[in-house]
């Protein structure tokens, strides 16, 4: 009689299902833009887009209308929460009447609420322009500082009011987050942060200088015309191969 053996029987080849061909190259793809957007962009790619955006409109434009630094501030300050197409609308009546401080003042509050009451909070609004204008001939003359504290200081101007007039008016390489830009940031992986003042901050460290100074239109006009908060046009977007966003629309 053979002597009992205690080797045990072999084990059954393994049964689990091997994920498919497609499934495995759809997660490794998953996987890689993690990990692209995880570590950022890179110089070369941040560079690459705002060549592009150079090479597509050398000399973007604000789309609001004016005609001197101080048409300019009054109309950012009115375009908060209102279209540029809106703003203009109102704007382009108003600043034939009034185009200086002293101007507006000789309208009176109620002068202006005419011209703009088709404007979200125009009761506010026309008292910060009223405010503003009363302190720009108390304090500067009658003139439009060239200094962000000092437009930070007006009646209704914060940081980014500021930062549009420093840029569009006296040349100075400022990024004015907005709605558009801030998302644009963010989506892209230019410069991704919680508020706008963390996305400007992250921006100015990224952008090589010679496109400073036109940073904050392409990439506003891109955010409005292009990436666009309910659907991004992504089939048509001129930096979609360096473009972080994971839920891009289909080619
Ligand atoms: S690829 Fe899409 S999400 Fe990315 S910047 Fe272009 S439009 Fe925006």
């Amino acid at each position: 009689m053979p002597p009992a053996t205690t080797a045990k029987p072999p084990k059954p080849k393994s049964v689990r299902k091997r994920p498919g061909k497609a499934l495995a190259n759809a997660a490794a793809a998953k996987a890689a833009a993690k990990r692209r957007k995880r570590d950022g962009l890179t110089p070369q790619e941040v560079e690459a887009i705002f060549f592009r955006f150079h090479q597509v409109d050398p000399e973007p434009k604000g789309e609001l209308e004016s005609v001197n630094a101080y048409t300019l501030l009054v109309a950012v300050a009115l375009s908060a929460q209102a279209t540029d197409v809106g703003v203009n609308k109102a704007t382009r009546p108003l600043f034939k009447v009034a185009d200086t401080p002293a101007k507006m003042l000789a309208l009176g509050e109620e002068g202006l609420i005419g011209h703009i009451r088709t404007i979200g909070l125009y009761r506010n609004k026309a008292k910060n322009v009223i405010a503003l204008s009363q302190r720009l001939i108390d304090a500067y003359g009658g003139e439009v500082p060239a200094d962000r504290e000092a437009l930070e200081t007006l009646p209704g101007v914060g940081r980014k009011t500021a930062n549009v007039v420093l840029n569009i008016a006296f040349g100075v390489p400022t990024i004015a987050v907005d709605t558009h830009l801030f998302r644009v940031a963010n989506r892209t992986g230019l410069a991704p942060g919680k508020t706008p003042l963390a996305v400007e901050l992250g921006l100015e460290k990224v952008v090589p200088d010679p496109y400073r100074l036109h940073a904050h239109h392409w990439l506003i006009l891109h955010g409005r015309y292009v990436c666009k908060a309910a659907k991004p046009l992504c089939q048509r977007c001129i930096i979609r191969d360096i473009c972080r966003f994971e839920d891009k629309t289909a080619a």
